[in-house]
């Protein structure tokens, strides 16, 4: 197994920089560097500049309309994207577009992937429910099937960024089994029929990202089911092994890292760069150790599953090590500014900010950025079940 990036690979590493920088508009970049909210228009924005290079679908097969990557060639891409300022890529793109790949129907890849790929059409996920979280085989949402249609009674919860969406994939039972994933289907639903009601959760970072949905006798063609009748539980599964694929995280910890080295420097604790102080540069470089340490961990399972293990230990544990590196880079970020960071400035987070803040812009999205990143121990698996998914797959 060889770990070093070979010519051809330091090669894309720079053409991807060399694109960022060149291409990625200033005030969207300015927005993701200093952690503010974004509008769905930024998103739409850099997605449309890589479509017009055939990048958008890092993860679909060219003949698709996506670039073929390998997983190295994607993970070099995502963090060159990241830490050049661009935003992330709306992870639903990189999720149904592969299932549809694998399990739509000719009539399902004609209408949506050309749209998808596009960004022609926005996405969101519908699998949680209120008691269906970790154990999502216990969902309730109910899809009858009428005639040529199905009838969708339930709700849906923690559905990010449904209020942007046009269309859910959404996991639905459609028959009463003694095993409940044997009676699961996996529908496509158009988010404005009628029936369909969104109401936002209020974040603790002052966004509107996340929504509750709720479906009222929603009549949803038989076409849009994705594979068979009650064998959505095996569709769903594959998209979750792309989503937690996604979760390694490589651009986002590169970049917190590479802000929490910037911040720190421009810090004093008495009268020196904080980073300068023994102590804190200690507490930093341990981070930047494990973040190095993810980076091999990261080439070494995508070594493997290219070589055919299917990454059942490894992904679990590039999602726990991502997890860790967010998270204490943001804490370390917080304890920079000290009892500075504490002020909760909503307006500080958003692009119409007309008031004088009395600290740098870096230093006031802190705090909303530290709350809001404890999320990633929950969303794709929390952190405690993705131990026992590790635990079980090597036998303990
Ligand atoms: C920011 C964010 C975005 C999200 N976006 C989406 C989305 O777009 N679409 C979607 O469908 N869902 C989404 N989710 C939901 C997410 O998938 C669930 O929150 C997650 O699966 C956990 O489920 P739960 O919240 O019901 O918690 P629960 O499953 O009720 O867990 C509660 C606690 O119990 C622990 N626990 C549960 N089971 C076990 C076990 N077997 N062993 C040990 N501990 C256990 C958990 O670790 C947790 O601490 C999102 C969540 C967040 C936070």
């Amino acid at each position: 197994m060889n770990l070093t990036e070979s010519i051809e690979e330091k090669s894309f590493r720079n053409e991807v920089r060399d694109f960022v920088t060149k291409n990625l508009p200033a005030d969207i970049k300015d927005k993701v560097l200093t952690f503010r909210h974004l509008a769905k228009e930024d998103y739409v924005r850099w997605h449309a500049i890589l479509d017009s290079v055939g990048w958008s679908a890092p993860s679909w097969p060219v003949e698709y309309g996506g670039t073929g990557w390998s997983g190295t060639y994607r993970t070099i891409f995502e963090e060159e994207c990241l830490l050049g300022g661009a935003p992330r890529l709306l992870a639903h793109v990189g999720m149904i577009g592969p299932v549809l790949i694998n399990y739509g129907t000719e009539q399902q890849k004609d209408f949506f992937l050309q749209k998808t790929r596009a960004l022609e059409l926005l996405w969101c996920q519908g699998y949680s429910e209120p008691g269906a979280g970790s154990d999502l085989a216990s969902l309730k949402t109910r899809a009858d099937r009428e005639g040529d249609h199905y009838v969708v009674n339930g709700q849906k919860t923690w559905t990010s960024l449904s209020h942007w969406a046009d269309w859910m994939f959404a996991l639905v039972r459609t028959s009463q089994t003694e095993r409940p994933q044997d009676g699961i289907s996996f529908l496509l639903i158009d988010m404005n029929t009628p029936g369909i009601t969104r109401r936002q959760i209020r974040q603790v970072n002052g966004a509107d990202e996340l929504t509750e949905v709720f479906f009222d006798q929603v009549k949803v063609p038989v076409e849009n089911l994705v594979g068979d009748e009650n064998k959505g539980w095996t569709v769903a599964k594959s998209l979750l092994q792309h989503e937690r694929m996604n979760q390694a995280d490589i651009g986002l910890c590169a970049r917190m890292m590479r802000r929490l080295k910037e911040v720190a420097m421009n810090q004093e604790k008495r009268g020196r760069p904080l980073l300068a102080d023994p102590v804190f540069r200690a507490r930093v470089s341990t981070v930047e150790a494990e973040l190095m340490a993810h980076q091999w961990a990261i080439k070494r399972t995508l070594s493997l599953m290219e070589n055919g293990d299917g990454g059942r230990i490894g992904i679990p544990l590039l999602k726990l090590g991502a997890t860790a590196i967010v998270q204490k880079a943001s804490e370390l970020l917080m304890e920079c500014a000290g009892p500075d960071a504490l002020p909760f400035i909503s307006e500080a987070l958003n692009e119409e900010n007309s008031i004088e803040l009395p600290n740098a812009i870096e230093i006031h999205t802190l705090m909303a950025n530290y709350l809001d990143w404890r999320k990633i121990s929950i969303y794709g698996g929390t952190t405690e079940v993705t131990k026992g998914i590790v635990a079980k797959q090597i036998g303990l």
